[in-house]
């Protein structure tokens, strides 16, 4: 029996999709949704709260949320860059919220149009709603930029650390330090995770997201993991990419990282070829889109056997 376990987040509804323009149709959302929680995937990100004028692919959002609070056993959360995004994702029921705010004071700007310090204030504003709800609404803090940034090039990991303690201090439920643009080497990863699980570990849960725009992904996960780490984000077929890096792919496989983690002997509760089989859905909907993966390819070793 397994005495190790992960949660492997989907987040390809959101970071996948959030860059491609066609548009995926609602109730292929919902299928994908429905196909991912019947593979076993409880965690899913399942929509972002930007104005449509911005972002349409999430114009649905309203409707994606109310399918999946309607699906038991689903742990649904959404993106949410602001307060009005908050607004909207509380008044439509999302019991977790993902408030993001760049490290890098010029991407923050670029990605939310505010200094880190404004987002830092709205943040709060984020949690006084969310945790004065009648069921106090989760909310994660997600530090982009943890391991690089394409405007300013490499981040202080001080300054990580020190963002990290000043959203936990605020009452954020989670914080996830994520490598938006695929920067990040394990070493690197090693470091920064062994000293925020080692400051604040015993605070919150800490979440890890990776970018595999350089190759490095599954190496990034993986240190992640041996520092401790229990919480990924990936995405099915890799879906997504980079807006400043054409044809360089999206976050790292769902089913590469549930293929490595149960591998190593962390149940993951996810079915993998259950999961892998939900690619098709991807495929039917966007099929000039780049899919990635290597265990769909290739398939399971010999003997393969999950996690207990
Ligand atoms: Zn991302």
């Amino acid at each position: 029996m397994a005495t190790d376990s992960a949660i492997v987040r989907e987040v390809g509804l959101r970071d996948g999709l959030q860059i491609i323009p066609t548009f995926f149709p609602t109730p292929a959302k919902i299928a994908w949704i429905e196909a991912e929680l019947a593979a076993g995937v409880r965690d899913i990100e399942v929509c972002s709260f930007v104005p449509p004028k911005n972002i349409p692919q999430f114009a649905d959002a309203l409707e994606v949320t109310a399918a999946s609070l309607a699906m038991p056993g689903l742990r649904p959360s959404a993106l949410v860059p602001n307060l009005k995004g908050a607004q909207r994702a509380v008044a439509a029921g999302v019991p977790e919220l993902h408030f993001v705010l760049s490290v890098s004071e010029e991407h923050n700007l670029r990605n939310v149009q505010r200094t880190t310090q404004q987002s830092i204030d709205e943040f709060r504003a984020v949690l006084e709603l969310a945790h004065s709800q009648p069921t106090p609404v989760r909310v994660s803090a997600a530090l982009a930029t943890a391991l690089g940034c394409t405007i300013a090039g490499q981040v202080d990991p001080g300054r990580v650390i020190e963002l990290a303690h000043v959203v936990v201090d605020a009452g954020a439920d989670e914080l996830s330090l994520a490598d938006t643009v695929g920067y990040a080497n394990p070493a690197q990863v090693r470091a920064m995770f062994d000293r925020a699980q080692r400051e604040l570990g015993g605070r919150v849960p800490i979440a890890a997201h990776f970018h595999d725009t350089r190759g490095l992904g599954l190496a990034n996960a993986y240190a992640a993991a041996e520092a401790g780490i229990r919480i990924f984000d990936a995405s099915l077929a890799g879906l997504g990419g980079c807006p400043y890096a054409p044809g360089a792919s999206g976050n790292i496989v769902t089913e590469d990282l549930v293929f490595m983690l149960e591998s190593m002997g962390i149940a993951t509760g996810i079915d993998l070829g259950r999961l892998v089989e939900v690619r098709r859905i991807v495929a039917e909907n966007l099929p000039d889109e780049a899919m990635y993966g290597q265990i769909a390819k290739a398939g399971p070793p010999k003997g393969f056997a999950q996690a207990a």
